[in-house]
């Protein structure tokens, strides 16, 4: 039985000692049985434990590893035991937390903190929501960042040109379907292609109807669903059912935290805020704890180095 928790005191009783959590950990990741993280060894009879340690030998490529290898936790010395308060701060709180919060209420350096954050986000960007989104999904981009603040969206539209977001402002592409679950990147163009092809990636072909602004990007997708759109140019918001209002809520909530909890997200670094930001608006309604052991359950092969990511 996987470890449970509902509040902060209880993660903290149920792994009373390092073991506990690097045992936790190893439950987790050999869920499905043991395999080895470095030649992909799945064959449970050649993989042994040195006896005492919490050193694992393949007997495929003879070589030892921990439960770390291969995950996020991989090349940190910092315990499990501090990594799940992390995790239990970033998944728990509504708006994401600080690093210098995050450094105080662990007792680590901000560059500690900075980097967990930042490899739990790595963890939290994932390819979890490959089930297409159903219902009624409103389709929209927004604009982070850069020197035009005062341009309304469809001047920053035009301004972006082809190859690319110039001007230091990101663009950002996010699908919401009204029964839950939200789907954002960056992307680096807002052109059709781009746009038609997120459409495509994310939205099922069965959706109910799929709302967009009239963009010309979006144009050409009434053969393959029931698009319906809205036109701000000429101030209409709501048609009925056809509106994107959710997408729009969701974009001034991304800002809000953004400007309110990190005052500013370099572009380089933006689409693992926003991974952050939807993981945690898609466990909206997952228990805490539950939410602890769902990211550890992610940490796997999604290992980011210092060097990548600073890069
Ligand atoms: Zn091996």
């Amino acid at each position: 039985m996987l470890q449970t928790f509902k509040t902060l005191p209880q993660l903290f009783a149920a792994f009373p000692t390092e073991q506990s959590a690097i045992d936790h950990f190893t439950a987790i990741r050999w869920a499905n049985g043991k395999f080895c993280a470095l030649c992909g060894n799945a064959d449970e009879s050649r993989i042994g434990t040195l006896k005492g340690t919490n050193t694992h030998k393949c007997y495929v490529c003879r070589k030892r590893f921990s439960i770390r290898v291969g995950t996020i936790f991989q090349d940190t010395k910092l315990p499990l035991r501090t990594w799940y308060a992390a995790i239990w701060m970033i998944t728990n709180h509504p708006k994401g937390i600080a690093s210098t919060t995050l450094a105080t209420d662990l007792g680590v350096t901000q560059k500690t903190a900075w980097f967990v954050l930042h490899r739990l986000r790595h963890a939290a960007r994932t390819d979890s929501f490959n089930a297409p989104l159903d219902g009624v999904v409103e389709v929209d981009e927004t604009f982070v960042g850069g020197k035009f603040h005062n341009k309304s969206k469809s001047e920053r539209r035009k301004g972006s040109g082809r190859g690319g977001i110039g001007s230091g402002k990101t663009a950002v592409i996010g699908a919401v379907s009204r029964d839950g679950d939200v789907v954002a990147k960056v992307i680096t163009s807002v052109d059709g292609e781009t746009l038609k092809g997120f459409v495509r990636e994310t939205v099922s072909k069965d959706a109910e109807m799929l709302v967009t602004d009239t963009w010309v990007g979006y144009k050409g997708l009434r053969s393959e669903y029931r698009h319906r759109t809205v036109n701000h140019s000429i101030g209409q918001y709501v048609k009925g059912a056809a509106h994107t209002n959710t997408i729009e809520s969701v974009w001034s909530m991304m800002k809000r935290q953004i400007v309110g909890i990190h005052h500013w997200v370099s572009p380089k670094h933006l689409d693992r805020y926003v991974g952050e930001m939807t993981y945690r608006m898609n466990r909206r309604e997952m228990a805490k704890g539950d939410r602890v052991n769902d990211l550890l359950a992610l940490t796997e092969g999604r290992r980011l180095t210092y060097k990548l990511l600073i890069a």
